[in-house]
Formats: C-alpha cells, structure tokens, sequence
C-alpha cells in the first residue's frame, strides 16, 4: 500500500511577492506512513508535478491523502485543515473510492487532479525493495529441490529392488552352471529373493501415494507461487512467475510496468 499526501507546494518564506505565485502540486510518499525511496532523488521526500504557478493558491498545503491499494483500488480523503473542498465529479465529497472515469478537482477555484496520471509517474518513480519477493522465490525453489531429492532417493529404492532381483537370478545362474547349487546358496537367493520382494513392494506402495498427491500439491505449490510471486508497484502487480529472481535483479525492473527493482540490506528506507 502506498500513501500519497497532495496539495499546494509551500511558498518559501522569503518568495518575492511582487512575482507569480511560484505554487506546483506537491506530493508526499509513504509506505504505511514509514519509510519510502524516489529513484531520481533517493533521499528525497517529496515530488513535484507541474509548472510554478500552476496551482492556485486556495488549494490546501495538504489538500487530500490518496491511498493506493494492493488490489490497486484507490481511496481519496478531504484532509485539508483549513475546510477547503474536493469535488468528486462536480459534487463536495469528504471521501470517496475512485473509479477511473471519475474526475477530481481540488479547493475553491476547482484545480483539476488528475489522479491516476499522478499515481502511476509517483509509482514509475519509486524504487521497489524484492527483499519479500525474493524470499517467495527461494522457498519456492528450496521446496522443488526437496521434491527433487525425495525422487532421486526413491528411483535409488527402485533400482535396488532390480539389483536384488537380477543379482540374485544371475548369482544362482552362476552356481548351479558350476554344479555348486548347494543349501548355502538356495538361502543366499532366498534372502536375495526376500530382499527385492520387500524393495519392491516399498516402491510399489510410495509411487501409488505419490502418483495420488504429488502433481496435486506441485500444481498447488506452483498456483501459490505464482500468485504472491508478483511485482511489488500495486499500480502493476502482475505474476512475475515467468521470470527468475536472479533476471530479475539483472535486469533491474519489472518486464510489464519497467518500475525500478532493487534488492535493499535494510539500511536503507525503501518501499
Ligand atoms: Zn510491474
């Protein structure tokens, strides 16, 4: 969720009041109100949209709060101090859930914010902290490794029972060929016999279980990944599930919005 405070840049105390007004749309960005980084400017607080003067000066310093969700759903509260207004398609609303046709317009004389147009350069600027995505990624990948040697030890089991089996006819092959066939050897193939039997019965009763649950939870597992393995700009939000984290970092952005991915050490503020 990402939080944007907008209103009417502030006039610097000592502007020169005989010149224009020198007011641009000022917008602050948060993250649940903490920490937040700007891919221009990474210790800056603040952006700034439009020319000096181009904000009339009956919008508030701090006009409204813009809450973009996850699910990309945007919610507009009036939080001017003052009382100055929002209109909501020509109509004063205190709060309201955007749809994207609706228009809004700020204070008295009516500026016209274009909201959607605001959030999406906000969000293009941003740098996105993969430090969550990342670690989607790795138990994901961690898991299918497991999976991977649990197969490989149980191809081992099945290939014993074979050992077991053809050893043992070969053994007895071998014996009797030499007219050696004797008590002792009849018991070394039957313990031989006994051995494969119980290998391959093992086998048998893992690949039944197997073959009943395990494409099932691999589909699960995969449909579980790929749903919160997703680009963190709620403006996007898209299913990064193709992509590797490894090219991901490579390359630095998302491949559908091209906002800014960064793995952060937690030093620094970053969404
Ligand atoms: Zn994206």
């Amino acid at each position: 969720m990402i939080t944007l405070v907008i209103g009417r840049e502030k006039t610097p105390s000592d502007w020169d009041t005989s010149k224009p007004f020198p007011s641009r749309l000022s917008v602050k960005v948060s993250l649940n109100g903490g920490p937040y980084r700007l891919l221009d400017k990474p210790n800056a607080d603040q952006m700034y949209f439009g020319k000096p003067g181009s904000v009339p000066p009956t919008v508030s310093r701090e006009q409204c709060r813009i809450t973009v969700e996850d699910t990309k759903e945007i919610f507009l509260e009036n939080i001017s101090k003052s009382g100055s207004p929002i209109f909501i398609n020509g109509v004063p609303a205190m709060s309201h859930m955007l749809r994207s046709t609706d228009e809004v317009a700020l204070g008295k004389d009516h500026f016209r914010l274009d909201v959607y147009g605001v959030v999406k350069e906000v969000c293009k600027s941003l740098v996105y902290d993969t430090s969550q995505i990342k670690k989607i990624y790795e138990d994901y990948e961690n898991e299918n490794l497991r999976t991977q040697i649990r197969n490989g030890r149980f191809n081992a089991m099945q290939r014993l029972s074979m050992v077991f089996t053809i050893g043992s006819g070969a053994l007895v092959a071998v014996f009797s060929m030499m007219g050696k066939e004797g008590p002792n050897i009849v018991l070394f193939r039957n313990i031989c016999m006994i051995l494969a039997g119980v290998f391959l019965l093992a086998t048998a009763i893992i690949s039944i279980v197997k073959a009943g649950s395990d494409p099932l939870k691999q589909k699960e597992r995969k449909a579980r990944f790929e749903e919160s393995y997703r680009c963190p700009n709620p403006m996007c939000n898209k299913s990064l599930g193709a992509k590797s984290y490894k090219s991901l970092i490579m390359d630095g952005e998302c491949p559908f919005c091209k906002c800014h991915l960064e793995e952060v050490d937690g030093s620094t503020p970053v969404l």
